[in-house]
C-alpha cells in the first residue's frame, strides 16, 4: 500500500527532535491525540519544534494522560520567516486573536502588542495569544512559532529601538495620498523590519510626530480608504512580503 505523503495532524512540541527521538507527550497533547482525534498506537503525525523542522512521527504509547511518539523521518527542513515584526495596538479579543493568526500565516518572526494613547486594552492575555500562534503554526505547514511579547508602551518599544530594524509606519493620515512605498524599496529586503499598525482611535499626533523624526521609520498608506486594523495588519503583511519578503 502507498504510505501516504504526510501525516494529516501536526503538533508543536517543546522537545529535540531526530533519528529515532522518542517525545513523551503532556497531558493536554494526549488529550488532544486520543482522546480528541481518537489515534492509536501506530498512526504517524507531524511533530515541529520551531528549529528542527517538521518529522513524522509514530505514536508508541497511548494513554489518557500522556503518550509516546517516536521519530522516523524529516519531512521538511527548519523554515524561518523573515526577520519581520509585526507591531500593533491590540483590540478586542476576537480581533486581536484575527491579528496573532494572520501574522503566523503570513509570516511575521515576531508578534508585538503595543500600547499606544489611543489603545483600546490595558492588558492581553500573552499565553492565549501565544496558544493562538501555535495552532496557526499547525494549521498553516509552517516549522516556526513567532514568540509573542508582552504589552510594551509605544514611547519604552521606541526608546529601546534595536538599531537597523526599519519601520514600515501605516500612518492612517496618509490616506489617499500615494502609498509611499519607495521609500520601503529603497531599504532592500534583507534587513529587519517591524510594521507598526495603529488602534482603532489611531495615532495621537504627538506619536505620529515622533515617528516622522525618525529615520528608520517609514510612513506608508494602505490606499484610499481607512481600513479597520486587522484588515492593516494583513494588507501590510502582504505588501511587505511581496516587495521585500519571502512572497517574491
Ligand atoms: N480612527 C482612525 C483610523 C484608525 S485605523 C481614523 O479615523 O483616522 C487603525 C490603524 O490601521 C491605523 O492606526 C493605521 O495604522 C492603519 N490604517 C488603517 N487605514 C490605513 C490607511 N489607509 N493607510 C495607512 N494605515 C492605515
Amino acid at each position: 500500500m502507498v504510505r501516504l505523503m504526510k501525516p494529516k495532524i501536526r503538533l508543536y512540541v517543546e522537545h529535540p527532535l531526530g533519528d529515532g527521538q522518542q517525545v513523551s507527550l503532556t497531558r493536554e497533547q494526549a488529550h488532544y491525540l486520543f482522546g480528541v482525534m481518537r489515534l492509536a498506537v501506530g498512526a504517524e503525525i507531524a511533530l515541529f519544534n520551531g528549529t528542527a523542522g517538521e518529522w513524522r512521527a509514530e505514536v508508541m504509547e497511548a494513554g489518557k494522560r500522556g503518550g509516546v511518539l517516536e521519530c522516523r523521518d524529516q519531512t521538511a527542513p527548519q523554515q524561518m520567516p523573515p526577520d519581520l515584526w509585526l507591531c500593533f495596538a491590540p483590540i478586542k479579543k476576537a480581533r486581536t486573536d484575527f491579528i496573532v493568526e494572520k501574522a503566523v500565516e503570513m509570516g511575521a518572526r515576531r508578534i508585538v502588542p503595543v500600547q499606544t494613547s489611543f489603545t483600546n486594552s490595558e492588558r492581553i492575555r500573552q499565553d492565549r495569544l501565544q496558544a493562538h500562534a501555535v495552532e496557526a503554526a499547525e494549521q498553516c505547514g509552517a516549522t516556526y512559532v513567532p514568540e509573542v511579547a508582552g504589552l510594551a508602551r509605544l514611547d519604552r518599544l521606541l526608546a529601546d529601538w534595536p538599531q537597523g530594524r526599519q519601520i514600515m509606519f501605516c500612518d492612517e493620515a496618509r490616506v489617499g495620498r500615494s502609498s509611499a512605498l519607495t521609500g520601503l524599496l529603497a531599504e532592500g529586503g534583507a534587513r529587519p523590519w517591524a510594521i507598526l499598525i495603529g488602534p482603532e482611535g489611531g495615532f495621537s499626533q504627538a506619536e505620529r510626530d515622533r515617528l516622522h523624526e525618525l529615520p528608520y521609520a517609514h510612513p506608508v498608506a494602505l490606499g484610499p480608504r481607512i481600513l479597520r486594523a486587522e484588515t492593516a495588519a494583513v494588507a501590510a503583511l502582504t505588501l511587505w512580503q511581496t516587495y521585500l519578503g519571502d512572497w517574491r
